[in-house]
């Protein structure tokens, strides 16, 4: 096993075998860049870059490093992302004296995770959305339409998505408003217009593609994998209330548009290799295009904390694993393409929710609570149904190995209270009496 010259503890999620990439800023240089993570550090490439470290790669001169978002050095496609990545792994051993033993340059290029601030790590161009998991799936479908209906006919031949909305793609740390909308509760004869009262949060994983394809050029499954620069933790925040009244015929629409929250630090799907496993068994067989012999799974261990403004600390609300997901990134991207639409560099997939087998590793409320009927019991005695204002989401996860772990970090937003608008408060068709 190899290790860093820099110390990192076997909890951290950021030991030598992940580094992840990240934009960051800090007070003595206000200029976003990028930096990766390590222990409790973030390596500043783009001074790295600036000492010649990159001359031998193919972003040599390109200055991908000294820019705002991932976006530059994604586009440099697969054969330079490893070339960097060598470079990083190799000043950074234990064995290797180049950073190791000069403390000047360490002092430049490495700075304390806490004196940093990050920032929105890819300018993201689109935003899709599967819905992989078929516990979730079968659950969500069980709740609506009963046990014999769980599964649309269709959702075992292909990875069912939609196309989401980019621009309120947040960074993890920002507050999420309660959104406000129709809905029509149950007895209701009429819609009503409201703060909505079923907020919930979905434990997703999100991959960035790195390179695209032309337009009408769809994606072999088996070279879907060479698109995929990262992943992040993705929280899919969802109006429960406003997605029963608005979702049909056209599926999600503004229960899904108002935010949708991604971990910091982008983990190279380089660094997951080692962790592959085999997806569930798909039966019926795929159709040829989505067929593929690799193992196109990952063991990635997941959490959701929650905390709400009386608690002192969070509380683990469910666990669950990546590998469970039904359908493969590299069926969702060959599925995706098929048609000859173009994906680009910046896009943002995520898997829907991940839900596992048990009661225990249900991945939103909706399903941890079964639309409400049973509420999850807090430590400080309270009990939560949907998200209420005040209250925090916390998701973590990680690949355990032998000694450490690749980590996503964590991804966390906080409710506040819907912003008050300006509304007609009498009806244009009321009449005086
Ligand atoms: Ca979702």
């Amino acid at each position: 096993m190899i290790r860093s010259f820099i110390e990192v503890k076997p909890e951290s999620h950021f030991p030598i075998q992940n580094l992840p990439y990240g934009v960051f800023r800090d007070n003595e240089n206000k200029n976003p860049r990028i930096g990766v993570a390590i222990g409790d550090y973030v390596l500043d490439l783009s001074v790295l870059d600036e000492f010649g470290f990159f001359d031998e790669t193919d972003v040599s001169g390109k200055r991908v490093f000294h820019q705002s978002s991932l976006n530059k050095f994604m586009q440099a496609g697969k054969k330079a992302w490893k070339e960097v990545r060598a470079v990083i792994q190799h000043l950074l051993r234990e064995d290797v004296s180049i950073l190791r033993d000069n403390q000047s340059l360490c002092n430049k290029v490495l700075k304390q995770q806490k004196d940093i601030e990050l920032l929105m790590p890819v300018e993201i161009k689109n935003y899709t959305d599967f819905y992989a998991s078929k516990e979730h799936a079968s659950n969500v479908g069980t709740i609506f339409r009963g046990k014999e209906n769980a599964l649309m006919p269709n959702w075992v031949h292909l990875p069912v998505g939609y196309h989401g909305r980019a621009s309120s793609v947040v960074i993890s740390g920002t507050d999420i408003y309660r959104p406000q909308g129709q809905t029509n509760p149950t007895g209701s004869n009429k819609p009503i217009f409201g703060p909505c009262k079923q907020l919930d949060f979905e434990l997703e994983v999100g991959y960035f593609i790195g390179t695209g394809n032309e337009l009408g050029m769809p994606i072999p499954v088996e070279e879907a994998e060479d698109h995929i620069f990262g992943l992040v933790l993705v929280n899919d925040w969802s109006a429960r209330d406003i997605q029963s009244w608005e979702y049909q015929p056209l599926g999600p629409f503004l229960s899904k548009n108002f935010a949708t929250s991604i971990s910091p630090w982008v983990v190279p799907l380089e660094a997951l290799k080692p962790f592959r496993v085999n997806g569930p068994v798909q039966d019926p067989e795929p159709l040829p295009y989505l067929r593929t012999t690799n193992l196109g799974s990952f063991d990635i261990h997941l959490e959701v904390f929650l905390k709400s403004e009386n608690m002192e600390k969070p509380q683990l609300i469910t666990s669950s694993n990546y590998k469970y997901l039904y359908w493969s990134m590299e069926q969702q991207i060959a599925h995706h393409t098929i048609t000859g639409c173009n994906l680009q560099t910046g896009d943002l997939m995520a898997t829907g929710t991940i839900s596992g087998p048990t009661k225990e590793s249900r991945g939103c409320l909706l399903e941890l609570t079964w639309r409400g009927k049973e509420p999850i019991q807090l430590d400080n005695g309270e009990q939560r149904v949907w998200i209420e204002d005040g209250d925090e989401v916390i998701m973590t996860g990680w690949c355990q190995g032998d000694g450490y772990r690749v980590g996503f970090g964590e991804v966390r937003g906080k409710v506040l209270p819907s912003r008050e608008i300006k509304v007609l408060t009498h009806s244009k068709n009321s009449t005086t009496s």
